[in-house]
């Protein structure tokens, strides 16, 4: 196992520092790892996430080579050349685990934003003290957008929020995490070929949910509440102003909708399941309220916004992957986690072979199966 940093490398290095899960604590478990804490519908911080895969590397005695940034990764004769920093490996087989998320996606048109206001990206971002005082705009409303939106809001910086589609849930519902629901009902262990649309179930964005002592959800209309402002999708920059889509009313039915339909979902597996009972009765959140008027254009130049965050979402990086198995978007081509070039694996991946596949909890059965993959390609099966 190579490892360019040290274990657990992007929960020590690549979060900000309130971050906290926004799985609760008993789906963070690893194949004979658990948290083991007193709070399991608590959400651990990135540093005990971090421990806690320490942990699982002691015990699992991982073969770890850390500090071993691999370069290029090519086909040789019977298998791949791996060059990495402590020199080249030839094997029979490679299987890709580094991460969904390795560089912030920005749109190309941050290039077009006056210098006089400062971009950040979640990766830069470590609290608001790395802000100038002033205006915050913070684009993309999905689960990095709505928290670093409350956070810089709370430090005393207006924040406007840029927000494009997203994917809206309560925190809890009928007295049970979100997350339990997904977990408990199957939801999430859904399988990659059963699902109808699975480049788009691929490209989802992250559910707007922060992991709080509270429980609290983290809706627009929390965030309306807190003094945030909302526009639409920021589309171009033009004339050193940003411009922002219309239609902020349909986006928002469409989440609302589309979170209810999911309420639903759970609400027939409840009483299928015959454990209606357990629960709280069904309940409904009011939709997200729309603005009365929403600005579509914000001059990037009058001193309003002096700085802007961009939580537009992240991209895997294959840069050192010299094999032809990368489509034009930048995603590894993959069935299941089978890379269509003999020998070659994936994991970690979002959907890659059931929807809970890119959190902690989804890699366990992942790994089974491509494990097997992988061990019938070196028999010779
Ligand atoms: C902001 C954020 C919040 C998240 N919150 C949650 C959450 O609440 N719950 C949850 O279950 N999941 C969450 N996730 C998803 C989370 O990242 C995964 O669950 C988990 O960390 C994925 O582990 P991984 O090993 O697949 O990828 P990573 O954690 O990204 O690890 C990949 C590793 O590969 C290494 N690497 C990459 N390229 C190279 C190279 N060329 N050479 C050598 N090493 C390399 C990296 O250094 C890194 O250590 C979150 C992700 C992000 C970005």
């Amino acid at each position: 196992m190579l490892e360019r940093g040290e274990v657990a490398n992007s929960w020590r290095r690549e979060r900000w520092d309130s971050l906290r899960l926004l799985t609760p604590s008993r789906q963070s478990r690893l194949p004979g790892v658990r948290y083991e804490g007193p709070d399991p519908d608590g959400y651990m911080t990135a540093g005990e996430v971090a421990d806690l895969i320490e942990g699982f590397a002691a015990v699992s005695r991982a073969p770890v080579r850390t500090g071993e940034n691999v370069t290029s990764v090519r086909r040789a004769d019977d298998g791949y050349l791996v060059t990495a920093s402590g020199g080249e490996i030839a094997c029979r087989a490679v299987v890709i685990a580094s991460g969904a998320c390795n560089r912030p996606s920005v749109p190309r048109f941050s290039g077009e934003v006056p210098a006089s206001v400062e971009q950040l990206t979640p990766f830069d971002y470590r609290d608001p003290a790395k802000l100038p005082d002033g205006g915050v705009l913070v684009v993309g409303a999905s689960a990095t957008g709505v928290q670093l939106a409350a956070e810089l809001q709370r430090s005393g910086r207006p924040v406007t929020l840029s927000v494009g589609e997203h994917v809206r849930l309560p925190r809890t519902y009928r007295g049970r995490d979100v997350l339990w629901w997904m977990d408990a009902s199957g939801l999430w262990d859904q399988r990659y070929d059963e699902i109808d649309d699975l480049t788009r179930a691929r490209r989802l964005p992250s559910p707007q949910l922060v992991g709080t002592p509270e429980r609290a959800t983290l809706d627009l209309n929390a965030l309306t509440a807190m003094g945030v402002e909302l526009v639409g999708r920021w589309a171009m920059v033009r004339d050193g102003r940003a411009l922002f889509s219309g239609g902020l009313r349909n986006m928002f039915s469409l989440a609302d909708l589309k979170m209810n339909r999911l309420l639903d979902t759970f609400d027939e597996w409840a009483l299928v399941s015959g454990r209606d009972a357990e629960f709280a009765a069904p309940e409904r959140s009011a939709p997200i309220r729309v603005p009365d008027t929403a600005r579509l254009q914000l001059d990037l130049g009058s001193g309003e916004i002096r700085s802007i965050v961009w939580a537009t979402g992240f991209r895997p990086d294959y840069g050192w992957l010299d094999v032809p198995v990368v489509d034009a978007k930048g995603q590894l081509r993959h069935e299941g986690g089978v890379v269509g070039s003999p020998g070659l694996y994936a994991l970690g991946l979002p959907v890659l072979r059931r929807r809970r596949s890119t959190f902690i909890c989804g890699v366990e059965d992942d790994a089974r199966e491509v494990i097997e993959y992988l061990a019938g390609y070196l028999a010779g099966r």
